[in-house]
């Protein structure tokens, strides 16, 4: 809570087994992004959709009552999985990757969301899509989550007692569509690497350029405060999971664009706490 009695929600970011018990440690109230891409990534085999599950079941559990963001598979771009035949592409970011691969590929989401809806029975799902870039493709994978419950109640198995699906917001276009998505999504979190490297075409990955990538750039800022005007006129929930919610000075730029909820690496919890504590987010 800053000075002023703000309450800011800090979540962090996980992706495997061991990053959970930074849950306690850091004191995030959960975790608001969930990288399910690197447990595919450190295998040498996919995971069969019964090690999803039982790696899902462990996740929830050792989240508690506290809530836990599974993004969809995130793969392509700088994430590619060692044993699968990957297609070189002249421009991999911009390429065949994320929510696209999932839309060409639907099997994959589909056993994946399978996976979750098996593993969170009783309780609350909370899904987000990466990259989407139209409002019709996240509509298309809703559809096929809502397909999965159907056919999970129909085969009279365990399901969550809520599933809520969320959009993450990296593709400037998608800016444009706020109000639309919000009308289909249940939230959205803004992922300020893939939304800063694109609206800046700096590639992030690329150290001869990644130091023109500012996150605290006006063009940023507005970019922003922007996004955050657009959320509170449509009533929906929009988050920042990106690595600069991670960085105090950045952080608290985004409490003052109106952001309440930052999600980041467990070890910026920490020192992120103590500056919103000393905080005043009407001044700033
Ligand atoms: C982002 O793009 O800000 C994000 C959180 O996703 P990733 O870093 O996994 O691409
Ligand atoms: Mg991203």
């Amino acid at each position: 809570v800053t000075k002023d009695g703000v309450p800011i929600r800090l979540m962090m970011n996980a992706g495997l087994l061991i990053d959970m018990p930074h849950l306690a440690e850091s004191g995030a109230a959960g975790v608001g992004l969930f990288r399910t891409e690197l447990q595919f990534m450190i295998g040498e085999t996919m995971p069969t959709r019964r090690d999803q599950i039982a790696f899902y079941k462990q996740v929830i559990d050792a989240a508690g009552d506290k809530p836990v963001v599974f993004r969809t598979l995130d793969l392509g771009g700088d994430k590619v999985l060692p044993y699968a035949r990957w297609e070189r592409e002249a421009n991999p970011a911009l390429g065949w990757r994320a929510l696209r691969i999932a839309l060409d590929r639907p099997a994959l989401l589909r056993f994946q969301v399978r996976a979750l809806i098996r593993a969170a029975a009783g309780r609350t799902l909370r899904l987000l899509l990466p990259m989407v870039s139209h409002v019709a493709e996240f509509n298309i994978a809703r559809s096929l989550v809502d397909k999965e419950i159907e056919r999970a109640r129909l085969m009279g198995l365990p399901r969550p007692t809520q599933v809520l699906v969320g959009a993450m917001l990296e593709v400037p276009a998608l800016m444009f569509m706020l109000r639309q998505i919000l009308r289909s999504a249940d939230f959205v979190s803004i992922g300020s690497n893939d939304l800063l490297q694109f609206a800046f075409a700096v590639d992030r990955t690329n150290p001869r350029v990644s130091r023109r990538y500012d996150a605290l750039n006006p063009a940023s800022l507005t970019m922003i405060r922007q996004i955050v005007q657009s959320a509170e006129e449509a009533g929906g929930e929009v988050s920042l999971c990106g690595e600069m919610a991670g960085r105090p000075l950045e952080a608290m730029a985004l409490v003052g664009l109106g952001l309440r909820t930052l999600s980041m690496q467990p070890a910026n919890i920490g020192p992120i706490k103590m500056m919103i504590r000393s905080l005043n987010a009407g001044e700033v």
